[in-house]
């Protein structure tokens, strides 16, 4: 950019609002646990708002400690999870993170996609009677690439745009991203969108792992993210520190610098 067209474009409101909303969320998750805190095998609760947690683990990737996220949403006296720790060791400290600090019992868990930070550890979810859920899709490519699968179909989210209501969440297809199969979650009550791995986080400046990406379909998918959830005040993504809604325009930026 040309230095006068860039001082400009510092000098516009969009530049100034979009560095004040980076500052507010940095502000909001300063106390959030990063990877280098949690070593393999353990996991750390986050509480975002009342009836709402994130958790966090890590796995080894190659030189780097690499941290995920899912969530945990309270439904009456029971929990709904979103996603497993990234493999059982993780999963089974998962739910003895949950069963000292939250002390309700899970009962149903949705993975959002089928790699192994979604559905790996699944089957200690299915041990200890939790239902297991994920899009046909998502199962049968998990099926086929060898990790765990989820019990329990959802039906509905075949299509672009389709949404599930599930318990005190809604679950929505935007179309292929990170993964074909990619979903998201929205806490309606508490206005918490988790968009797993279709989601990056602000300093994430690669697209990732694209190995199953959707590069071209991929922006599309996050626009209607977008358009289906304007009032979202926390966007949890898949790796990485929650922010807000602006994490969604920051994924489009970085996924198409990436197809170029
Ligand atoms: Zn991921």
């Amino acid at each position: 950019m040309p230095l006068l067209r860039f001082l400009r474009f510092v000098a516009s409101t969009s530049f100034l609002s979009a560095l004040s909303s980076i500052g507010f969320a940095a502000e909001l998750y300063d106390d959030y646990p990063k990877a280098d805190e949690i070593p393999v095998g353990e996991v750390r609760l986050h509480q975002i708002s009342d009836g709402v947690w994130s958790h966090i683990a890590t796995q080894q990737l190659g030189d780097l400690l690499y941290p995920s996220n899912g969530l945990i949403v309270r439904d009456g006296n029971t929990l709904l999870l979103v996603d497993t720790a990234w493999g059982a060791e993780n999963t089974a400290a998962l739910l003895d993170a949950i069963d000292r600090q939250i002390g309700l019992p899970v009962t149903r868990a949705v993975s959002t996609h089928f790699h192994d930070d979604r559905v790996g550890g699944v089957r200690v979810l299915q041990e200890t009677g939790v239902a297991t859920y994920a899009s046909p899709v998502t199962r049968q490519l998990a099926l086929g690439e060898g990790n765990e699968v989820p019990s329990h179909s959802l039906q509905g989210l075949s299509s672009p745009g389709d949404v599930l209501p599930f318990g005190p969440l809604e679950i929505f297809y935007p179309g292929a991203g990170h993964a074909p199969d990619n979903i998201v979650v929205y806490v309606p009550s508490a206005r918490v969108l988790f968009g797993g791995c279709a989601v990056h986080e602000a300093s994430r400046e690669s697209a990732g792992n694209v190995a199953d990406a959707d590069l071209q379909e991929w922006p599309a998918s996050v626009a209607r993210i977008q358009q289906r959830y304007p009032d979202a005040e926390v966007v949890v993504p898949g790796h990485g520190l929650p922010g807000n809604l602006e994490l969604l325009g920051h994924t489009v930026a970085v996924v198409s610098r990436h197809g170029r």
